[in-house]
């Protein structure tokens, strides 16, 4: 989601937790993810809806601040998520549907 070329900016997060029993280190269970939306993806400030898009939650699409939250947040509203070109690679559907219900009972 990041469109960020710097590798060492990016962190792989997990879909999953690790403190889920199903929270696998594994590249299906995973998003390569900056810093910021690493912690975001985390703290449930945004999350991926099962059509792979990135949703932010419904009370920070309303605050009102500087060009982090505008262009670094509110804006990805609805963006799609790139995905890698080997399905292999690609996040496994389950774990996004999961996550995103967590997600939805955040907001
Ligand atoms: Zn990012």
């Amino acid at each position: 989601m990041c469109r960020l070329r710097h590798i060492s900016l990016l962190d792989a997060a997990h879909i999953i937790p690790d403190s889920d029993e199903r929270g696998v280190p594994a590249v299906s269970n995973g998003l390569a993810l900056c810093k910021i939306h690493h912690a975001a993806y985390d703290e449930n400030i945004l999350g991926i809806s099962p059509d792979l898009k990135i949703r932010v939650r419904t009370d920070i699409l309303r605050e009102v601040d500087g060009p982090m939250l505008k262009y670094g947040l509110q804006e990805m509203n609805d963006a799609p998520l790139s995905l890698p070109r080997r399905r292999i690679d690609r996040p496994n559907l389950e774990a996004i549907e999961q996550r995103y219900e967590r997600f939805r009972a955040a907001g």
